[in-house]
């Protein structure tokens, strides 16, 4: 009495990728698809510093994971270039700012 089944895995082989692409067009189409959460955080940290616009600490490269965008008028979309609707803020005048459980966005990208 056999009671061993094989098992059959089809194999399938990955289709090959058209390279009818130039460098240019991936490096376009990466961009696009990379977050602008990120993107937003470090166009902030360079207009205002690194500094909380609240408590006035300042922080370092290193310490720079512990400083948060806060959106003035309360709507993470509006992102204007110029960051006038950002604020460097500490994570823990980010969390006094906000009232608690409402940060779960600021908070989950810190990696
Ligand atoms: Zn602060
Ligand atoms: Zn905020």
């Amino acid at each position: 009495m056999q009671s061993r089944r094989n098992k059959v895995y089809r194999k399938q082989k990955p289709e090959k990728i058209k390279s009818d692409k130039s460098a240019a067009d991936i490096v376009r189409e990466l961009k696009e698809q990379s977050s602008p959460v990120s993107s937003y955080r470090e166009r902030s940290l360079k207009i205002h510093g690194l500094i909380c616009a609240k408590c006035a600490r300042e922080f370092d490269y290193m310490d720079r994971h512990l400083l948060t965008v806060h959106h003035k008028d309360g709507n993470p979309r509006n992102n204007p270039p110029d960051g006038s609707n950002w604020e460097n803020l500490c994570v823990y005048c980010h969390e006094d700012e906000h009232s608690r459980g409402l940060l779960g966005d600021y908070f989950s990208d810190k990696g």
